[in-house]
């Protein structure tokens, strides 16, 4: 019950025990396309371009930015949180030039202040995290695109902590490219980054492309002629292998497309909009169980992500003694968390599989049991009392 990874559906794990396939395989290019398919309403695009990048999120997040963003490029970033920071250590190693736009922990960036970074920075391209498991906000997004569009950059959102437990709305935000994980809310394991991308931002990438007669696909050169991006995750060239042209680039991973596949088939046999409100009464149970027990939910209550929640340590207990409790006693884990929360919050997911009813309640009566037995006093009982009442809320 952290923030992932997370338990992933039995079903998952089964169809990751098919079989391999080579990668022109017939069934498995036919795979491929499903998979494409499956993955557009997970997005919430139309975008033809909507696959998979081999490796964990961080994977597409990378593809994205090095495949969007040249040296020299301006790019702002919307920073609330540690993954923003991770932005902005991807963007530094490309060699963009980098502005921040800001918001405490805890907090999320308005759009207004959004909107005039744009304006002065004037960026090429605008990287932003949707759901920032560090902090547990998630970015409003609505609106984004359009300033965007209207000051002529294109928009990267990484949605790994938020795709299948909040609604990913890539068209409606106006996103060009959003990238994802498994291990949260899909419920796999992690290893394959589901990526969306905009007809704007493939045309954008394939326009990069510095091809020479005879010489290696992979030649993008930047305006001095030096040999820049990266061959692993160059875009155009993983476009060209899920098009019908199959044009080789790595041997795709067939075991984690399998679980990638049957996550996008478990969603969208649940649903999307009953996965979401999964999600929501998961998140509102944990938050009234949390408070309930007395203590102090972090964060703004507007921007919450539905799917992990940040608790406060109370005062005079040991956070890390309390987690290896749980995990001795429960075989439940709960998060901790990074930079200024360190040894501040316990971060506690209800992610995909993992967000059920009694996994909530079975949590909330873990550390009920482990808060009392460090001392700290607390109300018995009612945490799960109102979690129960809140859950159908
Ligand atoms: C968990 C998480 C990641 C993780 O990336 P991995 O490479 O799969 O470890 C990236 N971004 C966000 C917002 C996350 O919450």
């Amino acid at each position: 019950m952290g923030p992932g990874p997370v338990n992933a559906h039995p079903r998952v794990l089964r169809a990751m025990s098919a079989d391999l396939l080579g990668q022109f395989d017939p069934e498995m290019t036919g795979y491929m396309n499903q998979v494409m398919a499956l993955y557009r309403p997970i997005f919430g695009t139309q975008n033809q371009w909507t696959m998979l990048i081999d490796g964990t999120a961080r994977a597409g997040i990378e593809a994205a930015l090095v495949s969007l963003t040249a040296p020299g490029d301006r790019v702002l970033v919307v920073n609330f949180g540690r993954f923003g920071l991770l932005l902005t250590e991807i963007l530094g190693r490309i060699g963009a030039v980098i502005e921040t736009v800001e918001a405490p922990w805890g907090e999320t960036v308005p759009l207004e202040a959004i909107a005039e970074a744009i304006a002065r920075v004037q960026p090429k391209v605008v990287a932003t995290i949707h759901g920032d498991t560090s902090t547990t906000m998630a970015q409003p997004l609505d609106g984004l695109g359009d300033l965007c569009r209207a000051a002529g950059a294109l928009l990267y959102v990484d949605a790994t902590a938020t795709i299948g437990g909040m609604e990913i709305a890539s068209d409606r935000w106006g996103a060009d490219i959003v990238t994802g994980g498994l291990q949260k809310c899909l419920g796999g394991p992690s290893g394959s980054a589901p990526i969306t991308i905009s007809d704007a931002a493939a045309a954008h990438i394939s326009a990069r492309r510095h091809v020479e007669r005879g010489i290696r696909r992979d030649d993008i050169r930047d305006g001095n002629g030096v040999r820049i991006g990266s061959n692993y995750f160059d875009l155009a060239m993983i476009m060209d292998y899920w098009s019908e042209k199959r044009l080789n680039h790595h041997t795709e991973a067939t075991s984690m497309l399998y679980a990638a596949r049957e996550c996008a088939r478990v969603m969208l046999g649940e649903g999307l909009a009953a996965r979401y409100a999964r999600h929501a009464a998961a998140g509102r149970a944990m938050t009234a169980g949390l408070r309930a027990m007395g203590l102090t939910v972090y964060g703004d209550d507007r921007y919450r992500m539905t799917n992990v929640t940040g608790v406060l340590i109370p005062e005079g207990v040991d956070g890390e003694r309390v987690r290896t409790a749980m995990r001795e006693h429960f075989e439940i884990e709960i998060g901790s968390a990074f930079g200024p929360l360190q040894g501040r919050i316990w971060r506690i997911g209800a992610m995909g599989y993992n967000a059920a009813k009694h996994k909530v309640l079975l949590t909330l009566s873990a550390l009920e049991a482990c808060l009392r037995s460090e001392g700290f006093s607390l109300p018995a009982g009612e945490a799960v009392t109102a979690a129960i009442a809140t859950w159908d809320a």
